[in-house]
Formats: C-alpha cells, structure tokens, sequence
C-alpha cells in the first residue's frame, strides 16, 4: 500500500507543537517554487509577493544558481578561513567589481553583517579618527530594523523586539529617519558612524523624502563619519537600481548585503567597504567559521551574475513603476497610503478596517502570497523576474480582496 502523505494540517500542528512561537506564518505549507511561483503540498500555486522578504530577488530555485550549488557542494563546501579556499577571491572580485567596493567582509546572516560593520567602525573610530576607548557612538534611526541580535534589538524602537531582552548595550543614539537636521544635532565628536536603511522595509516601505540620503552623505563626510548603509533588503535590484543609494546619486563609505546576494539559496552576507575602514581588522579580531565559505561563494557568484544578465534589475524598475501606479488607483476608502520604490511597495490599509492581517488571509486563498508588516500594511515585493501579466494578475487579485472589504 502506498504510503499515507501527511498532511497540511498535521504538519502545522507538529510545527506549533514543537516549535517555539516566534513567527505566526500564515498556514500554507509549501513544498516547491519556480521564478515568482510557489506551490503547496496539496498542489495550489501561489504568486509570492513576498520573495523572503526579498533574499529570492531572482526567482526560486534560478537553475542557474542551483546548477552552481550542486557543482560546488559536490566539490568542497567548507574550509573554515584557516585554509584559503578558490571561491572566496574570485566572488572579492566579481562583487568589488559589480559595486565598486575596495574591501570586502563575507558574513552568513544579515544581522552578522551589521555586527561587522558595528565594530569595524568603532575600532576605525579609535585607530583613526582618536575617539577615546569605549566612548564609539554609531547614530541610529528610529523604526529602523537591522537584525535580532543583543546589540541589534537594544537600538530598536518596536517594543516587541526589544521588551524582555535587555540589559542592552550603550553608545546607540536614536534620531528620527528622514531628518538629516536630527542626524546633526545628535553628532558629538565621540560619533563614529549614522546606521541607516536608505527605505525603511520592516518599518513598512518608508521613503525618506527627496534629498534625505544627499544631506545625510553631506553631513557624514563634513564631520568625518561613516555613513553605513543597510541594503540588505533595498540592495541587489529590488528598488530598480542595484543600491537604493544610486536614486540620489550617493556612495555610502560601509554597504551591507545580505538576503538577495544568494538569491534564496544560501545564507551569506557581505560588508562591503574601502581600505580605511576594514582594513583596522587584524587577524583574529572578527570571523565566522562559515563565513566565505566556498559553497555560499559559488552561489553568490551566480547569483550576482544572472541578476545583471537577465536584466532583473531594469525589469524590477519597469514592473515597480507599473504595479506602484496601477495600485494607486485601486485606492478604496480602505486604502490609506500607496507607496513604494521599485518593486518593494506598501500599500496601507485605513486604521478602521481592523488590520492588515484577514487581507493577506484572502489574498492567500485567491493564490497571491504576501505578509503584513505592523499592523496596517501589506507589502508587495515579488521576484525581480515578475512579468507584466503576473503584475496584472496581483492587481485583480488584490482589487478583489479590496472591494470584498
Ligand atoms: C532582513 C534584514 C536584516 C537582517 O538580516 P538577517 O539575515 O535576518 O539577519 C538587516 N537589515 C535589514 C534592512 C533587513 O531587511
């Protein structure tokens, strides 16, 4: 007799039976994706509209990248940094390359990557700059996310974050994001660096207004700290240009990638920077065990290389542009705010109708996969290799929803 598939619903309760209760995901169990589709395992497919919160920019399973894993996880897959490894120079050079970076510091995690960037400033600011020990401060912006580690939360502003973990570490000054005015008020010569995403994601698609990263690249430089930015969501496409930095035209001194930069398949995150910051890293000061690995160098390799290839940045540009305009005029008195920069786009639903959640629930059940962020705003941020039908296909789905109420 054939064996008894298990189902959804038994798998769920295993899952919540066993699992600590960190996430609440919405009960859909999926067991295979192909470019923006994902299946379940009753065999419904869903558009995703959410690409793991943008670490799948180029599509599930890109054959591409697979045929790179394969290859390498059947050759070598990890050397620890102790040995040299044939990958690790060869992605130094392809991603210094792709973005203009001097040096770089490959991490798994995101959050990793800003712990690097955390301390490869403070110690820049007491080699170079001559701030006196343990006196570093690294300005940060309110509502920002950056990760989940101890010093990470003990910068945040949400409550559910931070509340139960503390005692948190000092010399994380808070201002509020998209003021430049604030960034230089809180500057005191003790002031290392300003850690900010150049759009707020988790925040729920915040767009600084117009100028904002021009000024803060202004202020940053004329008193002589770094300005750090988290692209780890923004980065590699998803706003139409490969750094959300490039809409105004800016250079940060220290860029952090991570999510997209294995296009899903693989945790690696990279610090990307010049001499004079990481090169105050000696050896035996930082590292990983897995961090530039050769398994997640191939993958990110051939993630970087099919992103520019296949266009995936342009089309990300066109098909957010279209998507951003056409949701616009969806607008119900239920909708509060449309927004977005490429293809990573909020739309905010009025305080009134109690929530963003029952619409990703029936947006679910039409087949589109997408999460509220807080408590009023779904996010739409599809695989960069969205096709103008598909876009069309989320916007009747999404009308429906809407005008369902
Ligand atoms: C996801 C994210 C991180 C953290 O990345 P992890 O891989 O989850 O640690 C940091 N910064 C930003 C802007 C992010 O979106």
């Amino acid at each position: 007799m054939a064996k008894e598939k298990i189902s959804a619903q038994a798998l769920i309760e295993i899952e919540t039976r066993l699992g600590a209760h960190n996430y609440k995901p919405l009960d859909v169990v999926l067991v295979r994706g192909e470019g923006v589709w994902v299946w379940d395992i009753d065999g419904n497919r869903y558009l995703d509209c959410l690409a793991a919160y943008s670490a799948v920019n180029q599509g599930h399973c890109h054959p591409k990248i697979r045929a790179a894993l394969v290859e390498q996880a059947s050759r070598l897959s990890l050397t620890s940094r102790a040995f040299r490894n044939e990958q690790l120079p060869l992605f130094y050079e392809e991603i210094c390359a792709l973005t203009n970076s001097h040096k770089v510091l490959p991490m798994n995690s995101g959050a990793e990557a800003v712990e690097t960037a955390i301390k490869a400033v403070r110690k820049w600011g007491y080699e170079v700059k001559g701030v006196p020990e343990d006196q570093a401060e690294v300005i940060v912006c309110e509502n920002g996310f950056h990760g989940r580690t101890i010093a990470i939360v003990g910068f945040s502003t949400d409550p559910a974050a931070r509340q139960g973990f503390g005692p948190f570490a000092p010399g994380f000054p808070i201002v509020a994001f998209g003021d430049a005015d604030a960034l230089e008020a809180a500057i005191t010569p003790n002031t290392v660096a300003f850690l900010v995403e150049p759009i707020q994601g988790e925040a729920g698609v915040i767009i600084p207004p117009e100028g904002y990263l021009k000024r803060i690249r202004e202020v940053c430089s004329r008193h002589n700290i770094m300005l750090v930015l988290d692209e780890i969501q923004t980065g590699l496409g998803r706003t139409g240009k490969l750094f959300a930095e490039e809409h105004e035209g800016i250079e940060a001194d220290l860029t952090l990638v991570g999510k997209a930069l294995s296009g899903g398949y693989y945790p690696i995150s990279a610090v990307l920077s010049n001499t004079e910051v990481l090169g105050v890293l000696k050896p035996g000061e930082h590292g990983s065990t897995f961090g530039g690995n050769p398994l997640a160098c191939a993958v990110a390799r051939a993630a970087m290389r099919v992103l520019i290839e296949e266009g995936m940045i342009e089309n990300a540009g066109k098909q957010g542009a279209y998507f951003l305009e056409e949701l616009g005029k969806l607008r119900t008195n239920q909708v509060r705010d449309v927004r977005g920069s490429g293809l990573m786009i909020a739309l905010e639903l009025d305080e009134a109708v109690g929530g963003a959640r029952r619409y990703s629930e029936a947006l679910m059940k039409l087949g589109l996969l997408c999460k509220e962020t807080h408590k009023d705003t779904l996010r739409f941020a599809p695989p960069l290799v969205i096709t103008r039908e598909q876009v069309d296909w989320a916007l009747e789905t999404i009308d429906k929803v809407l005008r369902a109420g």
